[in-house]
């Protein structure tokens, strides 16, 4: 089918009437998480979708954060199939580390088959050195960036800044849930880790702080969060190195900057 096509069926099966009728376009997974574990990063890509370039701070999770996350998978008998870590860069983190070593334990008794992985820049020499030091049971994915004019889709332009959009039904959210699963922040669980670095700077404060149930689908997060997210025009983004912000994260950033939101810690 030609994709413009596609993008047609899909913009009028994200809207109202569609959902209420066949149920949202995406359902959540629930065996694959994206952790993200710091908000910093040794590059400054514009369109950055946790939104580290705009505002890089010194929010990160703690080695308890993962022993809880560990603790809570297993008392609810998840077999993920896949945990990343992620950021920022992870690399920078001082207690990655620990942190994979508590992973590859839960991989080590409890489920083998999970993946876990680190998701990384592969930028400078600090970053090569951590990542050599990593164990060999975890999985490196890593993006060798060389410069930090990344190419990547305008994740600032939020859907509820443009009138196409008036009746679209933010539940549906977009294809990331599916395929990266569950998000989690130093704030908690999220329907993707996206929509937790959008809560991040828009300081609803809607993390969960515990591990949501497999029928879950975290429709509530959707509803508010996804309003925010470039990734919600799915089939109208285009990657770019030039940064678009649209009025709605404009003022979320200008509030950042007087003050930060205070989000409570998982
Ligand atoms: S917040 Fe963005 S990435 Fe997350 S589900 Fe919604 S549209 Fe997708």
């Amino acid at each position: 089918m030609p994709s413009w096509i596609r993008q047609k069926l899909r913009f009028l099966a994200i809207q109202k009437p569609f959902a209420k009728l066949f149920g949202p376009l995406y359902r959540q997974n629930h065996y694959r998480i994206e952790i993200d574990i710091i908000y910093a990063c040794n590059l400054t890509c514009p369109n950055c979708d946790r939104s580290c370039s705009q505002v890089s701070s010194d929010e990160r999770m703690s080695v308890e954060q993962i022993e809880k996350f560990v603790s809570q998978s297993t008392q609810q008998g998840r077999r993920w199939e896949q945990v990343a870590l992620l950021g920022g860069e992870p690399t920078l983190h001082p207690d990655l580390l620990g942190m994979v070593e508590m992973l590859l334990s839960y991989k080590k008794t409890f489920y083998p088959p999970v993946r876990i992985q680190v998701v990384t820049n592969g930028n400078g020499t600090y970053v090569e050195r951590v990542i050599k030091r990593l164990p060999a049971e975890v999985e490196v994915r890593n993006s060798h960036k060389t410069t930090q004019c990344q190419r990547f889709y305008p994740v600032h332009l939020a859907p509820i800044d443009y009138p196409g959009y008036r009746f679209a039904d933010y539940t549906n959210g977009c294809d990331n849930v599916k395929l990266c699963g569950l998000g989690l922040t130093p704030y908690g669980y999220y329907t993707s880790a996206v929509g937790g670095a959008i809560d991040r700077i828009f300081g609803f404060d809607v993390g969960r702080k515990t591990l949501p149930d497999v029928v879950d689908q975290m429709l509530e997060q959707r509803k508010l969060l996804c309003r925010y997210c470039g990734y919600f025009r799915r089939d109208e983004r285009e990657a770019t190195d030039r940064l678009r912000l649209s009025a709605a994260w404009q003022k979320a950033f200008a509030r950042y900057q007087v003050e930060r939101p205070k989000l409570s810690r998982y």
